[in-house]
């Protein structure tokens, strides 16, 4: 793919061959990989690569809550903080969180939510870290996903998963998954999440120009994609737990075997 210098976008968002600038089908996700566990500080912990977003979330909860005039008396408090490291973009982003980083922490508070038995647990609180470590177009909805990943990991009862991606137009057709080129240089940029409990749209945001008619199948579109991300949330908790048992399996040979000496 051709290196983009700052606001200089290619005029053709698609290559001679039909394929997208970084070889991708228009219904073809990026390359995604997630782990949980993977900060031992934390409660729970997750760490995603999708194409070539970089995203750590952590959890620390159900804990005190400080600054302790926000605690409720009748459930758990959430509260989210989605960060963009300063070498995460092409530009320098500057330290000090922006209204664009507090609008996203409230996104993923927002997806987040509905997935929590928070009256459960009056008077404390569960704070969700989310560090952006390199960004390229769909941080909201890749942190969304990470941190519910996170949340799982810390053992936090959950009604399910949920799951987000943004689909958009580009050169007037529609594509799942948009790159940080894409979304800059397309049409139309429609973020969506779905929580899975119940398969409702937790997040939807738009941006571009579409009619109601293509709108909805945007959203079969994004339907479908999510369905695969969401199963690669589940792999990601799976796996951790394959490898505690085999850990474990092991432990306990080795004890055997030193037991035989
Ligand atoms: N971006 C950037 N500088 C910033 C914020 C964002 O270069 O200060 C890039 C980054 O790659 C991001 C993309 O623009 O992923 C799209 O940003 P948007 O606000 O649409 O959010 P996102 O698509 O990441 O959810």
């Amino acid at each position: 793919m051709p290196l983009i210098i700052k606001d200089e976008y290619p005029e053709n968002l698609f290559r001679e061959d039909g394929k997208r600038l970084d070889g991708r089908d228009v219904n073809e996700l990026r390359p995604i990989k997630m782990e949980v566990g993977v900060i031992k500080n934390a409660d729970g912990s997750a760490y995603l690569e999708w194409g070539n977003n970089k995203i750590f979330a952590t959890v620390y909860g159900p804990r005190e809550v400080h600054p302790h005039h926000l605690a409720k008396p009748d459930k758990g408090v959430l509260r989210v903080f989605y960060r963009m490291a300063t070498f995460s973009v092409f530009d320098r982003k500057r330290p000090a969180p922006g209204r664009r980083e507090k609008e996203i922490s409230m996104i993923v508070a927002d997806c987040i939510e509905p997935l929590l038995f928070l009256e459960l647990y009056p008077g404390t609180s569960f704070e969700v870290f989310i560090e952006v470590i390199d960004a390229d177009g769909g941080t909201r909805c890749a942190s969304t996903t990470v941190a519910a990943l996170a949340l799982a990991d810390a053992g936090i009862p959950m009604k399910s998963l949920v799951s987000a991606l943004a689909v958009g137009k580009i050169d007037g057709k529609k594509v799942v998954d948009l790159s940080g080129i894409e979304d800059k240089a397309g049409e139309a940029d429609f973020p969506i999440a779905i929580t899975w409990y119940n398969e409702e749209i937790s997040l939807l945001q738009f941006d571009g120009d579409m009619d109601l008619e293509e709108m909805n199948e945007f959203l079969d579109l994004a339907k479908n994609a999510l369905k695969d991300v969401h199963q690669i949330q589940l792999e990601a908790l799976k796996s951790k737990y394959i490898k505690l048992q085999e850990e474990t399996i092991q432990t306990k040979e080795n004890n055997d075997k030193k037991g035989d000496e």
